[in-house]
C-alpha cells in the first residue's frame, strides 16, 4: 500500500515520511547544517546548501503536501513569507482579487508592500459569484481566498470561486490556516495553491512561527521553489522539526478543538449577555450550507459581540479571563482570546474593518483542548 493511499489520520503520521537514510532514525533528525560535503564538485547527495533545501525541511514539505493532497510542498519561515512568495509570481500591472475580510497581516503586505510594485488589489466578499466574475479583467492573475475568514467566520464557496478562476485561467490560492487539511482540502475543491500559517493549528503548540505552500501543478511548483530559493524566506531545520512534530497529532487535536468549539459556541449563544456569536456550525449562520458541504467540521474559532458592547467593555472582558490567555495568534492547544479591533486588525482602518463587521466590541476566541467545563467557568466569571 503506497503512502498516497492512506486515510487522513494515517497520513498525518506517515504521509511523505520514511526512516532517515543515515541511521534509520524513525523521526526525521534536525539537520542543523548550512552546507553538505561534496566528494567531487557537484557530486552531492541531493543537498548542496540549506537555503535551497534541507532534509528536515523536506520532510515537513512532504508531510504538508500529503495532507493537502498536493504534489509539492514548500516550507517558509512564517505564513507571511509564504504569501510573500506567492505575490512574487506577479508582475507590475497584475491584479489580485482577495477576500474582503482578510487577515490583517495579509492586508498590510498587499497594501503597504506589494501595491508599491504596481500590483493592484481588489476586494470582494465572494458571496455573489456574478459580482466576483464582474471584477475579473484581463490583468487578473490571482484570486486569494480566506475561508473561514478571520475574525468574522464567513465561509466562501471554494468550488464556486474555482469555476470562475478556471474559466479565466487565473490562479486560485486559498489561505487554509483556520480550517487545516483536517477540515478542508482546497486542492480537492479546485484551488491551485494552498497556504498555511503553520504557526497556528499545524504546529499547534504555540512554540514556532512557520508557513507552508502546497500545489499540484509542477510548473507552478517550479516557479515557487525558485522564488523560495532566490528570496530565501525558508523554514529553518529546528522550526521544521517542531512543525512536523506538531503535525503528527493534528487529527486528535482538531477533533477536540471541534468538540470544545461547539460546546462553547452553544454556551455563548444561550448566554443572556451575548448579542451575536459567529461560528459556522450554527444552522442560522448565513453560509452554514457551504460550510457543511466543503468542511468536515466547524473548528474551534469563535467570535462574539456582547450585548450593548463597546470598546471598553470588550477590553474589560478579555482582561478578566484567566484560562483564556489574552494574546495574538490561534490554533494552539491552549485557549486564547483576542480583541481584533486593537490587536490582529489594528492595522486596518476603522471604517474598513467595521464595514466587514469587525466592530470595537468584537471578541475572538481560539478554543483550546482543555476540559471544556473549565473554559465555560472562565467565560462565566468574565461575563459577570
Ligand atoms: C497568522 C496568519 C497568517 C500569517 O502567518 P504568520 O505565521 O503569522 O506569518 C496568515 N493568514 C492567517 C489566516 C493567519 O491566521
Amino acid at each position: 500500500m503506497s503512502k498516497k493511499e492512506l486515510k487522513f489520520n494515517s497520513k498525518v503520521i506517515h504521509g511523505g515520511q520514511q526512516p532517515d537514510e543515515a541511521y534509520g532514525a524513525v523521526m526525521m533528525p534536525i539537520y542543523q547544517t548550512s552546507t553538505y560535503a561534496q566528494p567531487t564538485p557537484g557530486g552531492h547527495k541531493g543537498y548542496e546548501y540549506s537555503r535551497g533545501s534541507n532534509p528536515t525541511r523536506t520532510a515537513l514539505e512532504k508531510s504538508v503536501a500529503s495532507l493537502e493532497n498536493g504534489n509539492f510542498g514548500m516550507a517558509f519561515g512564517s505564513g507571511m513569507a509564504a504569501i510573500d512568495a506567492v505575490m512574487k509570481l506577479l508582475r507590475p500591472g497584475d491584479e489580485v482579487i482577495c477576500t474582503s475580510d482578510l487577515y490583517g497581516g495579509s492586508y498590510r503586505l498587499f497594501k503597504q508592500v506589494f501595491e508599491k510594485y504596481g500590483i493592484k488589489f481588489l476586494f470582494s466578499d465572494m458571496v455573489d459569484m456574478e459580482k466576483l466574475a464582474s471584477q475579473v479583467t484581463e490583468n487578473t492573475k490571482l484570486v486569494w481566498v480566506e475561508t473561514p475568514t478571520n475574525p468574522m467566520m464567513n465561509i466562501i464557496d471554494i468550488r464556486a470561486v474555482a469555476k470562475i478562476t478556471k474559466q479565466h485561467k487565473i490562479i486560485l490560492g486559498v489561505d487554509n490556516t483556520f480550517a487545516t487539511p483536517y477540515l478542508q482540502r482546497p486542492l480537492e475543491l479546485g484551488a491551485d495553491l494552498v497556504m498555511h500559517s503553520a504557526t497556528k493549528y499545524l504546529g499547534g503548540h504555540s512554540d514556532v512561527v512557520a508557513g507552508a505552500l502546497v500545489v499540484k501543478d509542477e510548473n507552478l511548483a517550479e516557479q515557487l521553489y525558485f522564488i523560495q530559493k532566490a528570496s530565501g524566506g525558508i523554514c529553518g531545520p529546528m522550526d521544521s522539526f517542531l512543525t512536523l512534530r506538531g503535525i503528527k497529532t493534528l487529527h486528535v487535536r482538531m477533533q477536540r478543538h471541534c468538540e470544545n468549539g461547539e460546546t462553547i459556541a452553544k454556551y455563548l449563544k444561550n448566554h443572556p449577555k451575548i448579542d451575536i456569536v459567529y461560528w459556522p456550525g450554527f444552522e442560522h449562520h448565513p453560509n452554514h450550507d457551504i460550510a457543511k458541504k466543503q468542511m468536515d467540521g466547524f473548528g474551534g474559532m469563535i467570535s462574539f459581540v456582547p450585548k450593548g458592547g463597546n470598546y471598553e467593555q470588550a477590553i474589560k472582558i478579555v482582561e478578566q479571563l484567566k484560562i483564556f490567555t489574552l494574546a495574538e495568534s490561534l490554533g494552539g492547544i491552549e485557549s486564547l482570546v483576542g480583541h481584533p479591533a486593537s490587536m490582529s486588525h489594528g492595522s486596518i482602518p476603522k471604517n474598513e474593518r467595521e464595514k466587514n463587521g469587525v466592530v470595537d466590541a468584537l471578541i475572538r476566541l481560539s478554543v483550546g483542548i482543555e476540559d471544556v467545563e473549565d473554559l465555560i467557568t472562565d467565560l462565566e466569571q468574565a461575563l459577570k
